[in-house]
């Protein structure tokens, strides 16, 4: 069971990840979490989240080949936020390939722009478990984390100058992924302006 979930910033791809991987039981993976962690302690990768620009194919697939032939990817996982450029749909083939597993299905999320901007502009995370907040979900009491009490944070790259740069690093690459996927019958493409718990039963309807 591999979902990959795809599309814009802040069209839903977390947290419909996030739900969809608790239905099934498998773990969520978020390239763009991998990414954030690892800028803690890398620069370079730090410098480019913050301009919103695409991490290297090569660098961001050796992160994803070590998260999954992790032990609790077996079953299956969700996958959010790669591949984000034909070369990485070609060096996931490969990845998949030589461990022998397939694609189940991949969603295009797709939000009005306006959406989009209100999602990023409140979107709250906690430092310390990793919740995520915003206009589907706000916390209890404004900026505080419901679960462990702490501050939450505004994430590095949700900003509006960084925003417009994603919006257009998508849309640049986009085309040619969708394509691929649509010929390869496993694109789904989904409105995410609905409930995110419909997800579950979305990513199974034709
Ligand atoms: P996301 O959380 O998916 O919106 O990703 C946040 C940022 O992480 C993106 O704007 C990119 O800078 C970087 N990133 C995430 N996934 C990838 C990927 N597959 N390839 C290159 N860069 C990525």
């Amino acid at each position: 069971m591999i979902y990959i979930l795809t599309g814009g910033p802040a069209t839903g791809k977390g947290t419909r990840s996030d739900i969809l991987a608790n239905a099934l039981n498998i773990p969520h993976i978020s390239t763009g979490d991998i990414l954030r962690d690892a800028s803690k302690t890398n620069k370079e990768i730090a410098e480019k989240l913050s301009k919103g620009e695409l991490i290297s194919d090569e660098i961001i697939t050796d992160l994803l080949k070590e998260r999954i032939i992790k032990e609790d990817c077996k079953k299956g996982f969700v996958l959010d936020g790669y591949p984000r450029t034909l070369a990485q749909i070609h060096l996931l083939n490969e990845l998949l390939d030589s461990l022998g597993r397939k694609i189940t299905r991949v969603i295009e999320l797709t939000a009005p722009d306006e959406l989009v901007y209100r999602r990023i502009l409140e979107r709250r995370k906690c430092a310390k478990c990793g919740r995520v907040y915003g206009i589907d979900f706000p916390p209890k009491v404004k900026d505080i984390c419901d679960d462990c009490g702490q501050k939450l944070e505004t994430r590095i790259d949700d900003t509006k100058k960084t925003l417009k740069a994603r919006i257009e690093t998508y849309k640049k690459n986009a085309g040619p992924i969708l394509d691929y996927y649509k010929k390869a019958g496993l694109l789904k493409t989904v409105d995410s302006s609905g409930h995110p718990e419909r997800i579950v039963e979305e990513v199974n309807e034709d």
